[in-house]
């Protein structure tokens, strides 16, 4: 019999979740897996209390982990061979599955689940390893080997292994309830996307636009985004906020000093709406202390002071060099640098004010009816479902 890679074994993440919560965690995250795998049509699934199996079939191993490696809720995962429980068909495997003609160094680590098993750990592994220094010129290497043979002998398998890739760590996404993510074309709300799901969090994506200031090229580019981000949660919708009117008000009604926080704060009353509407709990946003002018504790006190929900800032205090840093790793970074006109960008004012009044606000806003206005805005919202592998249609 020929043995090949045919499983993919699954370690669950951050297991201090006890009792119901566990069970709910293992839940979603066999969801999650399942859902993420859709575009593999032979895969099999299988979960137990402690980790989780995917059966490969015909599928390709690495494109599988290559996917597998995204979902949130996974500490590690190895490609694996299921045999027999049986101290041949399992030294016979290993023979096979190793790469014994190049000059390795190796070290194997038996571990008996099932002590009916009639042969104890160390003696699997020098089983193996005597098969192994036997048919090849590998050496051992019990510190630091090219090849970790690691042997589980179950109840009614055995699975052997011979790599862990790290998995991307965090809860299942959707154990940890909804929120809306601001999702501008910059660098730190995809980021800040990423973080929020990686703590288990669903999110839905809002975006205001304001055209014809900003053009379609400038929200091709969210979409974009949006779907790069999805590639961690699976289907996002994001809600394409109608803005230009509201945005062309503050202008009118307050002054220039005041527009960027106006605009914050219009933003905030319109996330609430949506959020409310879409039955999140939270809104989330990319700032991050001091960056700009609006992003100071003085500004942020004052754009929260319109809603009571938590707004959820997820890279608050990180550098400008270590969200640039996630960006990359997310693979969000190549896209947020292309050009682009942000609503924010065109009507960015001279001189904002840093430490902004809440109490001024107030006043500006009393000018004009703007409650009727940002009820419009929420009311034609468009929203826009975007999957991983997909181009984005059009719902609702
Ligand atoms: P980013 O890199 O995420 O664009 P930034 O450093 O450019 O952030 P700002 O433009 O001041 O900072 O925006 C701060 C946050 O406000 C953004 O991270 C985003 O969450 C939200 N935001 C700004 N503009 C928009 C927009 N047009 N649509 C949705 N959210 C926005
Ligand atoms: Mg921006």
């Amino acid at each position: 019999m020929a043995y090949r890679y045919d499983h993919i074994l699954i370690r669950y993440g951050e297991l201090s979740l006890k009792g119901k919560n566990r069970n709910n965690f293992i839940k979603q995250l066999y969801d999650n897996v399942r859902k993420a795998c859709s575009c593999f049509p032979s895969l099999e699934f299988e979960k137990q209390h402690d980790r989780m199996y995917i059966y490969l079939h015909d599928e390709q191993p690495e494109q599988v982990c290559e996917v597998v490696s995204k979902v949130f809720g996974i500490s590690s995962l190895s490609l694996a061979v299921k045999v027999q429980p049986d101290i041949e068909e399992i030294k016979q495997a290993c023979l096979e599955i190793l790469p014994l003609n190049e000059d390795k160094t190796f070290k194997v680590a038996a571990r008996r689940n099932d002590k009916m098993f009639p042969i104890v750990s160390d003696q699997i592994n020098r089983i193996v390893a005597t098969a192994i220094l036997k048919n090849s010129d590998w050496k051992v290497d019990v510190h630091n080997p090219d090849f970790k043979v690691v042997i589980e002998v179950r109840h009614d398998a055995a699975y052997i292994m011979t790599n862990k890739i790290q998995g991307a760590g965090g809860y299942p996404v959707g154990v940890g309830g909804k929120a809306m993510v601001l999702l501008s074309g910059g660098i730190d709300s995809p980021v800040a996307s990423y973080l929020m799901m990686k703590r288990g969090v669903r999110i839905e994506c809002i975006h205001y636009a304001s055209p014809p200031y900003t053009s379609q090229a400038a929200q091709d580019k969210v979409m974009e985004l949006a779907r790069l981000v999805s590639a961690y949660q699976g289907e996002l919708l994001v809600h394409v906020v109608p803005f230009t009117n509201l945005q062309l008000a503050i202008y009118q009604n307050a002054p220039e000093s005041y527009a960027i926080t106006i605009m914050r704060r219009m933003m905030m009353r319109i996330a609430q709406g949506l959020a409310e509407k879409r039955h999140a709990l939270a809104i989330a946003t990319g700032e991050s202390i001091g960056q700009v002018a609006s992003q100071t504790l003085e500004s942020m006190n004052t754009i929260n002071a319109v809603t009571c929900m938590p707004i959820i800032r997820p890279v608050v205090c990180m550098d400008k060099v270590e969200i640039i840093d996630l960006s990359k790793k997310i693979g969000t970074y190549d896209t947020s640098i292309l050009p682009y006109e942000d609503c924010c960008t065109i009507f960015t004012p001279k001189n904002p004010v840093t430490k902004p009044r809440i109490d001024k606000c107030e006043k500006y806003e009393a000018n004009w009816d703007f409650e009727a206005m940002v009820q419009q805005c929420i009311e034609q919202t468009e929203t826009i479902r975007v999957q991983p592998q997909k181009k984005e249609e059009d719902l609702f």
